[in-house]
């Protein structure tokens, strides 16, 4: 295939990072590791891993409790990190975060907080194209508390939001409208602002998952102005088990606690705790101070690089992978082919994604293959799922190139088009 990729921009920061990613320097099977795996899960730098070993080299202790000199610079690494993380996403507070174990605890909290007033007669609704982490806790919720959970149609396959069923859906009963920001599976970006707006026009909260824009676009929360915000540390550079949730102004304040324990309460006698204010009282136990720390280091490298340049790098590889694959005969792809995120979702003619994947890998290629934990949406598409190629601002043409190479090659021995 030839290249239609006629930019000489792309490829600048995978030249300028790469170097801080030793993973991605080796062979797998005998080739040169091509990681595009990104929306699973991301690489890490060495400032990262750098940020986690000094701390636990020199600053490791016990968080808040202590009264000693490494508890308080175990704390204030702790609290710094939380800083960051406001001054990440915009909040106008670090009051509005809470560290959590990634994007599906965050959902939880929220779901399992919230369900406590939920009662026959609410409403939740969410999108058909909804990851599980996003569907799960709010069917549970539904189940006990006899809240109807209503679902915003996927239009086709290229992956928007009915947004004319819109006000047929988001009535007066819904409380919470949660939707994905960007859609890890077919690569969509949804109008988290205005479809805010429009929740906040009917008294309903909005939760936007973030786990897929946290890191790869601007993300600006006091612009999109939503209720809850979540995001994963380790899709954007940071250390697995630490991610936050955004809660606008008082609403940490507003919800009943989710865990209890240490930590989360300010007096505890044997008939009943008080709790802390905001954040810690969703902080039960000892946190992951490291995971903080590490999540901080890879806010500041994402940062030194710039998210509008990521986006920009990351989209004009998806859209050039997106074209190229669309070439191959009996070739499926998902998802938006213009304005659309990092990734592409596809199935090669007469192949199994797990197969394609299977021999992908034998390459030392590693790209995803399934229902991407959508599927009821890959059910819609009438498939069991798809192969996903999932970029980040590491990888580069040359890289797209040989998995096209490979992918063209796989097609025409193993694609069956009768
Ligand atoms: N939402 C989306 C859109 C995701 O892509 C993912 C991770 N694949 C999640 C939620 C869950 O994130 P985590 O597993 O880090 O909690």
């Amino acid at each position: 295939m030839e290249s239609t990729l006629n930019t000489n921009t792309t490829d600048a920061l995978s030249l300028r990072t790469r170097k801080d990613f030793p993973i991605l320097d080796q062979e797998i099977n005998g080739h040169p590791l091509i990681y595009f795996d990104n929306a699973a899960t991301s690489q890490k730098p060495v400032q990262v891993l750098d940020a986690v070993r000094r701390y636990y080299e020199h600053d490791n202790a016990n968080v808040h409790r202590g009264i000693h000199e490494l508890s308080n610079r175990a704390t204030l690494a702790y609290e710094s990190a939380r800083e960051r993380t406001a001054q990440f996403l915009n909040a106008r507070s670090s009051k509005e975060i809470v560290f959590t174990r990634g994007t599906t605890e965050a959902v939880n909290l929220v779901a399992s907080c919230l369900g406590q007033s939920l009662k026959s007669g609410d409403k939740i609704l969410i999108t058909e194209m909804e990851h599980h982490s996003n569907m799960v806790p709010w069917q549970l919720i539904a189940q006990r508390t006899g809240a109807e959970l209503l679902y915003l149609p996927v239009k086709d396959t290229f992956g928007e939001l009915d947004l004319d069923q819109l006000d047929n859906l988001l009535t007066p009963d819904v409380r919470i409208f949660s939707f994905v920001h960007i859609s890890n599976s077919l690569g969509t970006i949804n109008p988290a602002k205005v479809l805010c707006a429009k929740a906040r026009s009917v008294g309903a909260l909005s939760f936007v998952d973030g786990a897929q824009s946290g890191g790869h676009y601007p993300v600006d929360l006091q612009d999109i102005d939503c209720d809850f915000y979540a995001l994963s540390g380790h899709k954007i550079g940071g250390p697995t088990g630490i991610g936050a949730l955004y809660a606008k102004g008082d609403l940490f304040n507003e919800l009943p606690p989710y865990h209890g324990g240490g930590e989360m309460i300010s007096e505890v006698t044997y008939d009943r705790p008080i709790f802390k204010e905001g954040p810690h009282k969703f902080e039960a136990g000892t946190p992951n101070m490291s995971g903080a720390v590490g999540l901080a280091a890879a806010m500041d490298y994402i940062d030194s690089i710039g998210r509008q340049a990521i986006y920009d790098h990351d989209r004009e590889l998806a859209e050039y992978f997106y074209n190229e694959i669309s070439k191959l005969p009996g070739t499926q792809v998902y998802g938006p082919k213009e304005n659309r995120a990092g990734l592409v979702s596809f199935l090669l003619g007469g192949m199994h994604a797990h197969d394609l994947v299977t021999l992908a890998d034998q390459k030392g290629i590693a790209l995803r293959g399934g229902h991407h934990c959508t599927q009821p949406l890959m059910k819609k598409f009438g498939v069991t799922g798809t192969a996903r190629a999932s970029f980040y601002f590491y990888n580069n043409r040359q890289e797209v190139d040989r998995c096209l190479e490979v992918l063209e090659h796989i097609q025409k021995r193993f694609g069956d088009l009768e």
